[in-house]
């Protein structure tokens, strides 16, 4: 990455106890250039890139990486910038995007900050839509487990009670129970 090159990993053998023994990792330019004589060209970045990494776990634990061919048919970050892989936020810039969306901040100024914050980051106003899309797709998202049960709570239509203390806040009491228990149980005290 800080060469300009983009690794994909290839392949990953495993053994027959399902334990990768050993993966190979090529430039996303590796693989068979499209061929095609007929037809419209794949869009595909494939360029027969010979460039190979391989690696294998060593006895300390860690890995082995051997070089299979160092060399690149392509200039270094010729395509960094419209390459996907390239372009992936890190955690800490994700979670400081989804602060800055929290906080009403628009797209555009998002990015402006996230440059400034992070200098050399690749991300591009496509990738934080999509991130941001992402996020609010997925329940969890930028909530504490306490909020999350909740909202699962009332999502099912489980009664609930809780007390809270009074000085930090923190739940003390939780009381929950199905909609059809609770039927059972107004009926039968
Ligand atoms: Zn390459």
């Amino acid at each position: 990455m800080e060469l300009g090159y983009v690794l994909v990993i290839r392949r990953t053998n495993k053994n027959s106890v399902k334990v990768v023994n050993k993966i190979t990792l090529i430039c996303h330019h590796g693989g068979p250039r499209d061929k095609r004589l007929v037809g419209p060209p794949k869009r595909s970045n494939k360029i027969d890139c010979p460039f190979t990494l391989e690696g294998r776990p060593g006895r300390d634990g860690g890995w082995r990486v051997t070089v299979k061919d160092l060399r690149h048919n392509h200039d270094p970050t010729a395509d960094l910038h419209g390459n996907a892989y390239a372009r992936q936020m890190t955690e800490e810039e994700k979670e400081y995007v989804g602060n800055q969306s929290d906080h009403g901040l628009y797209l555009r100024q998002i990015l402006v900050n996230l440059k400034h914050e992070f200098p050399g980051n690749l991300t591009q106003r496509g990738d934080i839509t999509n991130f941001l899309k992402s996020k609010r797709r997925s329940c969890q998202a930028g909530r504490t487990p306490m909020q999350v049960m909740f909202s699962l709570l009332q999502d099912k239509n489980y009664f609930y009670q809780f007390t809270t203390n009074s000085k930090n806040g923190q739940l003390e009491n939780l009381f929950f129970m199905h909609p059809t228990s609770m039927t059972l149980w107004r009926a039968f005290p």
